[in-house]
């Protein structure tokens, strides 16, 4: 079999330290491979002004995958301030690497499963086990954005035939300057994809249902739109249920009753906004991996942050790099592998060999290197 190439890309705070556990572990479970590693985030942006280098691009083309750290966001006036002092001024701008890989690399698709490993002492339920799948490359975060609203596009939203002359007027008159736009841009094809992924998903892996997290009744169009493809792809699978739910009313349900929910599709906020509180049921953003697959290429990544409060500490939960690295395995085929270390993660938290500090509080003791050297000892 041919050795792989797994693009390194550890990225701002904790990303570095729970990418090298996720090396031990992948060591351990005897998972050969190269790993070019990449510059990516927010020092980056600092030191050359440009968050993912034409470079790290480059070494990402000649791999077969990339196992990404995290990466800190600050917002456009931080961008300006901590930059370089000579790249000071010089019209660049900060846009988050992750979702810039996600559009050139056309990684459509977040895959995050969300399931109770028995034991850890942090999961609301035991019985919890599912599957978010967020469209990765649309909606409200694909990037179209303006501040302040461009004089032409004012004009358009405000024409008696296309826009909402009406609606525009209250922003028209707080003038341009104080009027800033995100637009939520949604294709048929990108929510066709997304939906087929999950029922895709849910056919391949005997799953009940499949619910759409939307808002329909309010946004109109775009809800409108995604609402429609996902019926059209479920009738396609006629041996699953497709259900609907308002994503305010899901967020309160989660909570509540998690177990109505099996597989759930939603377009790229509500599915990042889905996959977090999902997280906070089986043990925390320590414990949630994530994936981002394209046609032909993936990203792997924990759903958490960069944390800056753990970050150089040696304190965080590796657990979430470690399962998204097994989800690699699982992509690439190397499918005992992945089931070895999903079972050594499994059998170290049901030992609570699991101490660091999300898990054990302020007493603490597990380190990300000792958690990691304990997961692979079990390979
Ligand atoms: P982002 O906007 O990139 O999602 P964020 O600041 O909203 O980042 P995170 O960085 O993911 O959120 O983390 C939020 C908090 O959760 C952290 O401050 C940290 O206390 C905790 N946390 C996140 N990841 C871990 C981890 N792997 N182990 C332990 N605690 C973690």
């Amino acid at each position: 079999m041919k050795r792989c190439r797994i693009a390194l890309l550890p990225g701002d705070g904790i990303g570095p330290e729970v990418v090298a556990a996720a090396r031990t572990v992948l060591n351990a479970a005897g998972f050969e491979a190269d790993y070019p590693a990449g510059r990516v985030g927010w020092a980056c942006w600092c030191e050359s002004g440009d968050a993912l280098p034409p470079e790290t691009i480059e070494t990402l083309r000649g791999c077969d995958a990339a196992l990404f750290g995290a990466i800190t966001s600050k917002p456009a006036d931080e961008a300006e301030a901590e930059l370089a002092p000579t790249l000071r001024g010089t019209g660049r701008r900060y846009t988050s690497p992750i979702v810039r890989l996600r559009q050139l690399f056309e990684l459509h698709t977040a895959l995050r499963p969300c399931r109770a490993i028995p034991g850890n002492p942090l999961n609301l339920r035991d019985d919890i086990d599912l599957v978010v799948f967020r469209e990765n490359t649309e909606g409200l975060y694909g990037g179209i954005e303006w501040h302040p609203l461009p004089e032409p596009l004012a004009r358009q939203m405000a024409d008696p035939d296309t826009g909402h002359p009406a609606k525009m007027r209250r922003w028209f008159d707080a003038g341009l300057e104080s009027v800033a736009v995100s637009t939520r841009i949604m294709s048929r094809a990108g929510c066709e994809r997304i939906c087929r992924a999950a029922f895709g998903y849910a056919r391949d892996h005997h799953r009940r249902r499949v619910t759409l997290l939307e808002k329909p009744n309010v946004l109109r169009e775009t809800g409108g739109l995604m609402t429609r493809a996902f019926r059209d792809v479920a009738r396609q699978y006629p041996g699953i249920e497709a259900a609907e739910a308002n994503m305010d009313v899901a967020c309160m349900h989660l909570v509540t009753d998690p177990t109505r929910f099996d597989v759930i599709v939603a377009e790229n906020m509500f599915g990042d906004i889905a996959s977090d509180l999902a997280a906070g049921l089986v043990g925390g953003l320590g414990f949630a991996p994530s994936s981002n697959i394209g046609d032909d290429f993936a990203v792997f990544e924990p759903t958490h942050g960069s944390a800056p409060d753990l970050a150089g500490q040696d304190r965080a939960n590796p657990v979430a790099m470690i399962l998204s690295a097994a989800m690699m395995l699982r992509w690439l085929g190397e499918t005992p592998k992945a089931d070895a270390i999903e079972s050594a993660v499994a059998d170290a938290v049901a030992a609570g060999e699991i101490q660091t500090r999300d898990v054990a509080g302020p007493a603490g003791r597990g380190t990300t290197t000792g958690t990691a050297a304990l997961i692979a000892q079990r390979l």
